[in-house]
């Protein structure tokens, strides 16, 4: 029921998208010319205006990016994830810095937004990670359920400098036993009584 009650209270308009809009209209809301030029992405003149969008949060994926490798917090890696034009929540990849094998740019992001929205899905999100997800982040982003992804580098890239997820995908046709972390399987029937609980239960909230 909690998990319901937030998301019914979610606000209009989240505190980040405020600061992102006025950011895009001007400190005081107004708008000017000047400032929605300023707004805009380069591009040219006959660039859709979609395109022209993913490549300005693309653009500034990248950026972030950039300088997570300049301050040494993480690997080559940022995500953006984008409602209604509208920027919800920037990620960087963290691993190093915080110790979290999981704290990949895009599972920052969906933390960041999913905690904006009150939401434990990106209804309507597009999503924006500098480089084709690893194994982990794609099972996340499935989860999340955004409208599209967008990536920058491939996978290929990220395996040249020394970051290939490859392995992980070679493990999923293996049997349990034969994989590189070994899987047994224990406690089945005890384990089976909290799915029982889940069955039955007549105000779970579904995901
Ligand atoms: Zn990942």
């Amino acid at each position: 029921m909690a998990s319901y009650k937030s998301r019914t209270k979610r606000p209009l308009l989240p505190k980040a998208s405020l600061r992102d809009v006025r950011g895009m209209w001007g400190a005081r809301g107004e708008r000017g010319v000047c400032a929605f030029l300023k707004f805009l992405p380069r591009h040219g003149a006959n660039m859709p205006m979609d395109e022209a969008l993913h490549q300005r949060f693309m653009r500034e994926a990248i950026e972030l990016s950039t300088s997570n490798v300049r301050e040494g917090t993480g690997g080559p890696f940022a995500a953006i994830i984008v409602r209604e034009n509208v920027i919800l929540a920037r990620g960087t990849n963290l691993v190093t810095s915080t110790n979290d094998p999981t704290a990949h740019a895009e599972i920052v992001a969906i933390r960041e937004a999913c905690r904006t929205l009150g939401s434990f899905q990106l209804d309507g999100c597009d999503f924006y990670t500098t480089c084709e997800p690893c194994p982990m982040c794609l099972g996340a982003i499935y989860w999340a359920r955004p409208k599209a992804v967008y990536y920058a580098n491939t996978r290929d890239d990220a395996a040249g400098i020394g970051f290939d997820d490859r392995f992980i995908y070679d493990e999923f046709p293996r049997s349990h036993e034969l994989r590189k972390i070994p899987m047994k399987q224990i406690l089945r029937d005890e384990a089976f009584v909290a799915f029982r609980a889940w069955m039955n239960k007549s105000d779970k909230v579904t995901y």
